[in-house]
């Protein structure tokens, strides 16, 4: 197969994220509450036990892992999750559950470190190329909530990158994305039948519930997409906030870094990303899904490292698809 010239920022990028990752030990202090740093951030290895929410005064602090942060919910029952998507796979999801008086962080690994070799296309352009690899691999995460009532979502204009120019072609390649999910569009030929609803409902104003940092920051009730700043080589952040198992509102960032993304990638596509792909893969995590090894699982929609170039990830793969039909299968 032929090589796409992303090699070498990839793997910079893959070096820069491994960096961000490279957290210390775990240290908790003496009382048993993790040591908040001098930025006032908690590392979420340090909460991979549960820890006791009021006597370490847990609340609206933050936990960090790698380019990831989410604050502490406020209340016994409430959880967020951050899943950062990579331009190559590295450790990208993160819990921060607050349950029974504690808090406890979850971190997804794919098998404990970063892809093991340069991420270099093997899907090429064309879905028909690797449909049987994508229909043949039934591998799929779940995040551990989903939506009860429909999912209704807008897009800011504001933040848009110039070099995307217009904003309606924009914003009809990630309605796109967001249909994709909701019919259970997939590359195998399987009929959808997902209970899903999602509905965009316009422009807006407003932001999405992510800082400036990339931090998941505190829900507002309203579901937005938006561009914007985000760090660690990420192309995309979609947070989540929910409570027992019901999602109650979910935001998505994506980059803003100049021509990181295409809405029609041509031959002498070089290091830009399909835009509608990977929001397909964010619409996935709003509904639900997580991530699997871009090592092992690199053809799928929901790996945690999409290939540049490729359109391949506009519908579900197989994993993709069953592991949403598994929880909002009609029959
Ligand atoms: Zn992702």
């Amino acid at each position: 197969m032929k090589r796409r010239g992303i090699l070498l920022p990839t793997v910079v990028a893959l070096v820069a994220a491994a960096a961000l990752i490279g957290i210390g030990p775990a240290v908790p202090s003496t009382d048993g509450c993790p040591t908040v740093d001098a930025a006032g951030t908690v590392s979420a290895a340090t909460l991979e036990s549960p820890v006791p929410a009021r006597a370490c005064a847990l609340a609206g602090k933050v936990v960090g892992f790698g380019p990831l942060a989410v604050r502490v919910p406020e209340k016994d029952g409430e959880a967020v999750t951050a899943a950062g998507s990579a331009r190559t796979g590295h450790p990208t999801t993160l819990t921060v559950e607050r349950r029974h008086g504690t808090v406890r962080a979850r971190i997804w690994r794919p098998g404990g470190a970063p892809a093991p070799r340069p991420p270099v296309s093997r899907m090429g352009r064309a879905v028909t190329e690797t449909a049987s690899v994508r229909c043949g691999d039934a591998a799929g995460a779940w995040l551990g909530m989903r939506w009860q009532s429909p999912y209704r979502w807008t897009m800011r204009v504001a933040g848009l990158p110039a070099y995307l120019g217009a904003f309606e072609p924009v914003r009809d390649a990630v309605r796109a994305a967001a249909t994709s999910v909701d019919q259970g569009r997939n590359s195998c030929g399987l009929t959808a039948d997902l209970a899903l609803s999602q509905r965009y409902s316009g422009e807006t104003t407003r932001d999405a519930g992510i800082n400036a940092d990339g931090t998941c920051g505190d829900r507002d009730d309203r579901n937005v997409v938006a561009f914007g700043r985000l760090d660690g080589g990420l192309l995309a952040l979609t947070c989540l906030w929910w409570s027992r198992g019901r999602t109650v509102e979910s935001d998505v960032r994506i980059s803003d870094v100049p021509g990181l993304f295409t809405l029609d990638p041509v031959a002498g596509c070089s290091g830009s990303w399909d835009l509608q792909g990977t929001l397909t893969h964010e619409f996935g995590h709003v509904f639900g899904l997580g991530h699997v090894s871009y090592a092992e699982h690199g053809e799928l929609t929901m790996s945690d490292g999409l290939a540049a170039c490729s359109t391949g990830f506009r519908a579900l793969g197989l994993g993709d698809y069953q592991t949403l039909r598994g929880q909002y299968g009609t029959t």
